[in-house]
């Protein structure tokens, strides 16, 4: 029995594999093997540059799609569009460049429920690469309950069926950063167990490096097959509401503006969530991210605070609003759904008088329209027409109201 590949015979190799008309020497095959990765690694990236050169959404076209979901928010929109345009060419350069553009990871400041996750899933569905989406509450300094910080990777290894070169290519979007951030100013007191080890490690990622990454996520052990990633090409995206931070940011600028009333007076009338607007690298330092981290963020944008137009404009205009969304459910029963428009600024009153912000619009939409949902099916009527006094009544018979009024 010899090999039809190298021509050795049973007896000078560790194992032979028999064919129909021939047969391999486990030599061969495992250079076959390793011949098969690296023809699959530049065909992966051969597949991306080909995308780049042609097919790529410029970030104009990027952030027309994001505002087709997302309303408001138009500098995010911007600092993302160019992010992932940026990536884009970054990885389309060829190697021997000598002008190698660096990666620009982002950070985004905004309070809660103001569009961080959506925007981040709505671009998810654009992009030509990998992406993944994880928490950083989760995580925890090795040696501790909860997820070694390699497992960040590990769903955008799953995103991309585990070819490590795409998901070397790919965008990780990171929520809840700020829950990361040191707790005390003195952190040698108490073990800060998901403070500043947590961010040693991100660190590690961010700046590029080679990382073990558990293929099963959650916490590493040693039995583990460990998959090697290289963190240089990957895009990560932070995202946090850093509650509190307004604080920071009008005692920074307070002290900057002594002497320059116009700014000061500038700055004390804003509303103080308006304060967000002026986040700068030092109010996430002293918010407890570390020098190191925040260099590696090098884009800081934010999110603004949505009002009632805001409020308003997510309840219809999205692609899939929660409205658009009930119109269907109707139609599907073969009935119009005809919302009166004070219904629309009933909802917008309620989600800022229980200050639920937008999260709350779909909640209070759905208890409003529960009755409707469960009658109009068997019903014969062709329209359900909602009005301000239906909505009203149906919210304030429902446990929803209740509940609200209690807290
Ligand atoms: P967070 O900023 O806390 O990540 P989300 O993005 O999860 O908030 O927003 C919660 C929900 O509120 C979304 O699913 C969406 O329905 C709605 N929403 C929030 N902001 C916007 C926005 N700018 N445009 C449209 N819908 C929004």
């Amino acid at each position: 029995m010899h090999c039809s590949f190298c021509g050795r015979s049973a007896d000078e190799v560790d194992v032979m594999l028999p064919g129909i008309d021939g047969n391999i020497c486990s030599d061969c095959l495992s250079n076959g093997y390793v011949a098969l990765q690296e023809y699959q690694r530049q065909l992966s990236s051969s597949v991306t540059a080909k995308l780049n050169l042609s097919t790529l959404p410029k970030p104009a076209d990027i952030k027309a799609y994001l505002d087709l979901y997302v309303i408001g928010q138009d500098e995010a929109k911007r600092y993302l569009s160019v992010a992932v345009y940026n990536h884009y060419k970054r990885l389309s350069q060829s190697r021997d460049d000598d002008v190698e553009i660096e990666k620009s990871n982002i950070i985004i400041v905004g309070p809660t429920g103001t569009g961080k996750t959506l925007l981040a899933r709505t671009i998810a569905r654009l992009l030509k690469v990998p992406f993944a989406m994880v928490d950083a509450t989760v995580l925890t300094e090795a040696g501790y309950v909860g997820e070694d910080i390699e497992s960040l990777l590990t769903r955008l290894l799953a995103a991309c069926d585990y070819n490590v070169a795409q998901a070397e290519q790919g965008i990780v979007f990171i929520d809840e950063i700020d829950k990361i951030a040191r707790k005390g100013d003195n952190p040698s007191i108490t073990r800060d167990v998901s403070g500043e080890g947590v961010q040693q490690g991100l660190l590690k990622l961010l700046e590029g490096s080679i990382v073990n990454v558990p293929p099963q996520g959650g916490r590493k052990h040693p039995e583990q097959k460990m998959i090697a990633v290289d963190t240089k090409n990957i895009l990560f995206i932070c995202g946090g509401a850093f509650e509190g931070i307004e604080r920071k940011i009008a005692m920074r600028l307070n002290t900057h503006v002594v002497g320059y009333s116009s700014a000061g007076d500038r700055v004390s009338r804003e509303d103080r969530d308006r304060l967000l607007r002026y986040v700068a690298p030092q109010d996430l330092r002293s918010y407890g991210l570390i020098p190191e981290i925040i260099g590696r963020l090098p884009v800081l944008t934010n999110l603004e605070p949505l009002d009632r137009a805001a409020l308003r404009r997510i309840l219809t205009e999205p692609k899939n609003s929660i409205v658009k969304q009930y119109v269907k459910l109707m139609a599907m029963d073969k009935v119009k759904l005809k919302i009166d428009d004070d219904v629309l600024d009933y909802v917008v009153d309620k989600a800022i008088e229980f200050k639920l912000g937008a999260r709350g619009l779909r909640s209070i939409f759905e208890t409003i329209m529960m009755q409707a949902m469960y009658d109009v099916p068997s019903s014969n009527a062709s329209t359900f027409r909602l009005t301000r006094d239906y909505a009203a009544h149906q919210l304030e018979t429902s446990m929803f109201d209740a509940v609200l009024q209690s807290r």
